[in-house]
């Protein structure tokens, strides 16, 4: 039986990748920074708690890291783990780097001085490219971040080709796009938007604020972002690869899409809040996946509406 750790098991991509990894046959050891304090109300959610061995890991801490993989001898790493919001990382950016780049880094020096065959995959981010214009981004398309989650995320994934490099770890990164589900909290706009609709439609009285609603994003569906993490780890050779649908849609098709699933004209319910803009918004993203698809036999079958009618199906029926 395979073992894999999950840094960051708490969070979305954490326990849909469990999920997946269990319904292979591996054995599952999880952590987050306290265990015992942390509620894990997704792994709860999807009624997998129990089948999941959870230990604490501050991945800023290299002590805390060389137990955590001691302790687990784990075959598969997965480092999902660290500050995820972009907007928030303007608020906290030295948090921001640390639990990005410094934990990356621990976990690979981790591998190395504990001589590990271990496999590592690394949550890397479209956030690196900045912004890309109308061009798709692939693995070849430069690195020009905006934000600190970006700038930290850009520095973790050159620390994994380096390690890889030098050292000879099995070590590689996604790029992955946006990707959503009902998971996501609300901290993030494509849940913010789901659930006000929702609540709207179910005769709420209140206005949904928005910042930036031209911007273009490419959303994808986290459950299958997740096999994509996994194949990475079955190849014979590590590289990086692009995740992504290749579709971009503007924050307002997200916004009317989901009303008009509730038959709602998102037109009555919506304000644009100028204290919601970002200090340096990306204007697009868009990536293109074909790596994924010719190396891997990966791609994505959900597209942005897909995307909305499930988190709004999930939303209907269990609030
Ligand atoms: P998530 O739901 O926010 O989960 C991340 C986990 O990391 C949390 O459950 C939390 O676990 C831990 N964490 C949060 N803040 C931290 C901090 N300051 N220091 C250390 N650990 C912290 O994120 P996700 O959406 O599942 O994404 C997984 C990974 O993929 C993240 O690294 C994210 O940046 C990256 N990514 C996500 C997307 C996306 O669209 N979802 C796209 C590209 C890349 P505990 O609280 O239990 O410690």
């Amino acid at each position: 039986m395979k073992r894999a750790l999950i840094c960051g098991i708490s969070g979305q991509d954490g326990t849909y990748l469990a999920q997946m990894l269990l319904n292979q046959g591996y054995e599952i050891w999880g952590t987050s920074r306290d265990a015992q304090m942390t509620n894990f109300h997704n792994l709860v959610t999807i009624g997998i708690k129990h089948k999941v061995k959870l230990v604490s890991m501050a991945l800023n801490d290299f002590r805390s890291v060389l137990q955590a993989l001691t302790l687990c001898k784990p075959d598969e790493i997965y480092n999902l783990a660290g500050q995820s919001s972009v907007g928030l990382s303007f608020e906290q950016p030295v948090e921001t780097l640390e639990s990005i780049a410094t934990g990356t880094l621990n976990l690979l020096e981790a591998i190395r001085f504990l001589g590990l065959p271990v496999k590592f995959y690394n949550a890397s981010s479209s956030e690196c490219f900045g912004n890309v214009n109308e061009n798709e981004a692939d693995e070849n398309t430069p690195f020009r971040p905006r934000s600190p989650y970006g700038v930290a995320k850009a520095a973790a994934f050159w620390e994994v080709v380096n390690y890889r490099e030098a050292y000879g770890l099995f070590a590689c990164s996604g790029i992955l796009f946006n990707h959503e589900s009902p998971l996501r909290p609300e901290r993030f706009v494509t849940q913010k938007i789901v659930s006000a609709a929702c609540r709207i439609a179910r005769g709420s009285n209140e206005t949904l604020y928005l910042g930036n609603i031209d911007i273009k994003r490419d959303w994808g569906w986290a459950p299958e972002y997740v096999v994509a993490m996994f194949l990475m780890l079955q190849k014979s050779e590590p590289t990086d690869y692009v995740i992504a649908t290749g579709e971009s849609h503007s924050l307002l098709d997200f916004v009317s899409e989901a009303f008009e699933y509730l038959d709602l004209d998102w037109k009555h319910y919506v304000s644009i809040d100028i204290q919601l803009m970002r200090p340096n918004d990306l204007g697009i993203g868009l990536g293109n996946a074909s790596k994924a698809k010719t190396q891997l036999g990966w791609q994505a079958n959900y597209k942005m509406k897909d995307v909305v009618r499930e988190m709004i199906k999930y939303n209907l029926m269990n609030k």
